[in-house]
């Protein structure tokens, strides 16, 4: 899907990561995890499809989302061969080894019945993850967790302190610094109320690493709209808000495609003239767009730490050569050879992150 995360960061990504490819001791480059939290129902399992750009996660007007679900986005190699673009991609789940889902409806229904094996049928909480590799030539080397929402009067199976609970699993994740967090509040409710803003800016006080995500745009009170919260008019964030519309209720029932979501969102916000100049916090190809750009600025933290591991194997390289003398046929004078061509790439490659930041990351 083209609003898919990650879509502008692949090519970085997959530079660096041929760059990694080529050193001796092999490394890859360790993205930040992304974690949305945020009251029920608010819209959070949305979000994250809208971003990987595929449907597979329960989402519903009840409690779905009843166990964290860490989601881990695995790039394979394209397939040059099929280039028509039936990319093959797929589902294993940890509780599953070695067993491939292709189809995503079932890995839905997995998710239902792994969540039902270990929190029950009625409604019941469990912090035990539920672990999901996604393979796909689309994506980045990227982890994004789906959290339960919070919620305040226990239900069914659930405990009284059903409320501490969900706060105490919410917080082990988006506590670390790592952790990115898309704080989901639904815009037809009080955003001064909001249990995502008040969790979020208790692990993350300054505002680091959070991204307000203002969701149901399409269900406002007639005669309101949410300029002032994306505008961080209501409650500031450093890193802003994005507005987002998803699929209702009857839209999943209908089983409209994530593309003809996107399409209705873009349709959405046109016949807006309130979001006219709010284009760059509207829609989900800009969360994706805010969150690549989140991404290169980490990567960019990364680079001098690259570069110092390739000049050290262009060292060893060197004195390898040296100690072989006059034979340049060598393996050695090979590897050299190879790993001085790379350092240039990796300065070139730094000063055109460096430099041109935005024509990079939107090519
Ligand atoms: P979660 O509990 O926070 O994970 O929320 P879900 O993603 O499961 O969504 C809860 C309900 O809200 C579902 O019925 C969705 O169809 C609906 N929903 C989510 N986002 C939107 C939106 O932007 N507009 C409308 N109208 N409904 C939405
Ligand atoms: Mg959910």
């Amino acid at each position: 899907a083209a609003a898919a995360l990650g879509h502008s960061v692949i090519p970085i990504v997959n530079k660096l990561q041929d760059i990694f490819a080529q050193l001796r001791n092999q490394s890859t480059i360790e993205l930040p995890q992304v974690a949305v939290v945020g009251s029920q129902s608010s819209g959070k399992s949305s979000v994250l499809e809208a971003l990987v750009g595929r449907d597979f996660l329960p989402r519903g007007s009840d409690i779905c989302t009843r166990r964290p679900l860490v989601l881990q986005l695995l790039q394979i190699k394209r397939n040059n061969n099929n280039n028509d673009g039936n990319d093959e991609e797929w589902g294993e789940f940890l509780h599953h080894p070695g067993k491939r889902f292709h189809d995503f409806n079932e890995i839905r229904s997995e998710i239902q019945a792994e969540t039902e094996r270990e929190a029950g049928a009625n409604k019941g909480v469990s912090d035990k993850q539920i672990r999901l590799k996604i393979f796909s030539p689309n994506v980045i080397d990227i982890t994004l967790v789906d959290l339960p929402g919070i919620t305040k009067v226990p239900v069914g199976d659930q405990p009284s302190d059903i409320e501490a609970r969900i706060r105490t699993m919410i917080m082990s994740y988006i506590k670390l610094p790592s952790c990115l967090i898309l704080a989901v509040t639904p815009a037809n409710s009080d955003l001064a109320n909001s249990d995502a803003l008040q969790i979020a800016g208790s692990a993350d006080p300054d505002g680091y690493r959070t991204i307000g995500v203002i969701t149901k745009l399409d269900i406002m009170d007639r005669g309101t709209d949410a300029r002032n919260f994306l505008l961080g008019k209501v409650i500031p964030l450093r890193l802003g808000y994005v507005g987002i519309v998803n699929r209702n209720q009857e839209d999943i029932m209908m089983n409209q495609s994530i593309k003809d979501a996107l399409v209705a969102e873009e349709k959405f916000f046109c016949s807006r003239p309130v979001y006219n100049d709010l284009a760059d916090r509207c829609g989900v190809p800009q969360l994706a767009k805010k969150l690549n750009q989140i991404l290169v600025q980490h990567i960019k933290t990364l680079l001098p730490g690259l570069k110092s591991r390739i000049s050290a194997a262009l060292v060893s390289a060197a004195k390898e050569h040296a100690s072989y003398g006059e034979i340049t046929e060598s393996k050695a004078g090979m590897g050299a050879l190879v790993l001085n061509i790379l350092s240039k790439y990796s300065e070139a490659f730094s000063s055109m992150i460096e430099g041109k930041n935005e024509e990079m990351s939107t090519s």
